[in-house]
């Protein structure tokens, strides 16, 4: 058991979230898909077999919806971008797209899965990551547009009406795999359960004695150490932050969080933001559109839903918390200076 604690360690720390651990030990299994290391954890009902179809679901998923994969069905709408095909693709590929398009125009101008373009003239996509040049940049900005893709729901199809257009689906496909793999989980009996998909984690149940699941939000600047620890139950935290993935040039960082307006490394004042819900796409979707937002439009879109939670940690060493975590989260990080608040509805 010895040996694989630095492993364990690593996973706590490449996570935007950690599960603390529980007292039993889980059936588990660990992996790399989706470009990230995930883990699924079970503590009670299903076993082997539940842990080994979930993670299979899992790797179904990155196949149909991973643009660097020739043949997955997103790789299959963006060659066909301005050529006019409407495509076909598997339902419930569309219905995410769908979902996509509604947190865009939720939010207009903080998220937008047309964001490609952007991402590959910052080379996100490759291990050459550089700043654009202006001329590249504004070639790929002329290409996001997320109102010209297409989403025919009822001929399960969709098309990309500009030629040079593409989807990248960074930004929510972590949770859509998440609420899947908790959906195999179930009908395996699973009842308790902790799955950590790169910085999403679904907590399945509670621990075996009932209590809530205990998950440390990451301290953003300071990634081996907590800034809170959230009480979860049957609830996701998505966290979304600058630190996750990001180069330096020249004395600066940049990261991959885009703001769609400026085609820049989103500096909205927030060094993470979580979101907790029942619902998986949901979480994964809000906390990298309102990490562009910022404090003030996040919170304002929060007031106006009952369907999220967030924790919000602001360049200037605050962590604003929503209070309807208020009852079951726990500060960590004020010897590093933090200072914790409750925004009220
Ligand atoms: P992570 O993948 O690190 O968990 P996020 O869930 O926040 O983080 O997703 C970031 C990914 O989403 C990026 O790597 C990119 O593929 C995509 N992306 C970046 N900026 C945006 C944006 N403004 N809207 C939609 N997708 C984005
Ligand atoms: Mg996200």
């Amino acid at each position: 058991m010895k040996r694989f604690l630095p492993f364990f360690l690593c996973l706590l720390l490449l996570s935007g979230c950690a599960a603390l651990s529980g007292e039993a030990e889980p059936a588990q299994v660990q992996f790399f898909s989706m470009d990230t290391v995930m883990s699924i954890r079970v503590y009670d009902g299903g076993g082997e077999d539940a842990i080994q179809a979930a993670r299979q679901e899992v790797e179904r998923l990155d196949k149909l919806l991973s643009r660097t994969t020739t043949d997955s069905e997103i790789s299959a709408l963006n060659s066909h971008a301005g050529d006019g095909t409407l495509v076909s693709m598997e339902p419930e590929v569309i219905q995410l797209l769908a979902f996509a398009q509604s947190i865009s125009q939720l939010l207009p101008g903080d998220f937008d899965i047309t964001i490609a373009p952007v991402m590959d003239a910052w080379g996100f996509t490759t291990e050459e990551q550089h700043v654009p040049s202006d001329a590249s940049l504004s070639a790929a900005m002329a290409l996001v547009d997320s109102s010209l893709l297409t989403v025919d729901e009822e001929a399960s199809a969709a098309r990309l009406e500009q030629a040079g257009m593409e989807v990248d689906l960074g930004a929510v496909a972590k949770g859509f795999a998440a609420s899947r793999a908790e959906a195999v989980l179930r009908e395996h009996d699973v009842t308790s359960a902790l799955v950590d998909l790169g910085g999403n984690i679904t907590a399945i149940g509670g621990k075996l004695d009932g209590s809530p699941w205990q998950v440390a939000v990451k301290d953003p600047q300071n990634t081996s150490e907590a800034l809170c620890v959230l009480s979860l139950s049957d609830q996701t935290a998505s966290t979304s932050g600058g630190y996750e993935r990001y180069f330096e040039q020249n004395g600066v960082i940049y990261h991959h969080i885009i703001d769609p307006k400026t085609g820049y490394p989103a500096q909205s004042g927030l060094l993470s933001v979580t979101v907790v819900s029942s619902n998986q796409m949901l979480a994964d979707a809000l906390s990298t559109a309102l990490f562009v937002a910022g404090e003030e439009d996040a919170l304002a879109f929060w007031r106006s839903r009952d369907d999220f939670e967030l924790v919000l940690c602001t360049e200037d060493n605050r962590v604003i918390v929503t209070e309807g975590l208020e009852a079951g989260y726990r500060p960590a990080g004020e010897e590093r200076g933090y200072t914790y608040e409750i925004a009220r509805r």
